[in-house]
């Protein structure tokens, strides 16, 4: 009886304040205070062979948040891919409190097949079909196991982007207000963390969890904060861009009290309430007549659009007076897609 008492004394007086537990994901358990490393398989199904997610499991030394990490989900958005691959080792197990999971490249498919927007194997925008579906295409499908195996361990969820292969983008987050009051608020938190000033106020989220379409969308209609972030475009890996995400992740990192040391929030932001992706009425070879980041009054002329004999067959204006966000600067462009994105505070 009294070594009993003992052995419990022990046992209570050895164990740190909160204990940490080995945390899986798929195939692969990472220890208290050890990183791991493996992928999701996306198993076969009819005429396609199925995918691979690759991803690494930091696990913190003590109990804490578990902030997921995604990067390309388009398949030719390459700063925040190559950025989780220089963060793998720069976030140390032993000191972090929680976990982190970095998704290095969500859509495989579409990354080696150097595709924008669309899967080259089943047509489809990733970021377009969540939660997913474990019986349909292999889009529908990779939503489905980051849905499942991912955003469903995660307390908070980070979707990092940046302009696609065809789009040169200034950096900004987008602020997802809908859901839980509570949980649109600690995305807001996010959001200043992550340390861009520049913040689209999206109010038009999908509320329905079993349609929520976006990655980050997902997990908040499943009450957890999430953020969307866009650093960097056009296929370009640059330095600066790298260095938004890392000093991004650093931000969110302290503000979730994962680490102690980090970079400030945002004190000022600059928050564009009303948001406009103006599309291409025309098919043809787009030009491109405005900069990202540049100032635009109502009316002025964002890309000019010809047939394939030189004739103009479009000119796009900007809808209201505003800021380009990003504007689509390469040629190719299809009746319906994005031209720019224009927002105004
Ligand atoms: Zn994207």
């Amino acid at each position: 009886m009294r070594r009993a008492t003992l052995v419990l004394c022990l046992l209570v007086l050895s164990r740190p304040a909160i204990a940490q537990q080995g945390f899986t994901v798929g195939p692969v358990t990472a220890a208290a205070g050890t990183i791991a490393a493996g992928a999701l398989t996306v198993a076969a199904r009819g005429e396609d062979s199925g995918t691979t997610i690759p991803f690494t499991i930091i696990n913190g030394a003590s109990a804490g948040p578990v902030l997921a990490l995604i990067a390309g989900t388009h398949g030719m958005e390459y700063v925040p891919i190559v950025a989780l691959q220089r963060m793998r080792d720069r976030i140390d197990p032993r000191t972090l409190k929680g976990t982190v999971i970095m998704v290095h490249v969500a859509n495989m498919p579409s990354f080696l097949g150097r595709t924008i927007y669309y899967s080259p194997v089943d047509g489809k925008n990733l970021n377009r079909v969540y939660p997913g579906k474990a019986d349909g295409t292999i889009s529908e499908r990779i939503a489905d196991t980051i849905t499942r195996e991912v955003i469903a361990r995660a307390t908070h969820v980070v979707d990092l982007h940046c302009g696609d292969g065809n789009e040169s983008l200034r950096p900004y987050s987008y602020w997802i207000t809908t859901g839980e009051p509570r949980i649109a608020q600690a995305g807001r938190e996010m959001a200043l963390a992550f340390g861009l000033e520049h913040i689209v106020v999206d109010r038009e989220r999908p509320t329905d969890p079993a349609a929520s379409m976006y990655t980050s969308n997902t997990a908040i209609t499943r009450g957890k904060p999430a953020l969307t972030t866009e650093t960097g475009g056009i296929a370009i890996v640059d330095e600066p861009s790298i260095e938004m995400v890392q000093r991004g992740v650093a931000g969110l990192l302290k503000q979730l009290r994962m680490r102690t040391d980090g970079p400030l929030p945002v004190a000022t932001p600059i928050l564009f309430d009303r948001n406009e992706v103006v599309r291409a009425g025309q098919t043809g070879i787009l030009y491109a007549e405005v900069e990202k980041g540049r100032e635009v009054r109502k009316g002025a002329r964002l890309a000019r659009i010809t047939d394939f004999h030189g004739k103009t067959i479009e000119e796009i204006r900007a809808p209201f007076d505003g800021h380009v966000l990003y504007v689509v600067s390469t040629p190719p462009i299809t009746k319906g897609e994005p031209v720019a994105m224009i927002g105004a505070r």
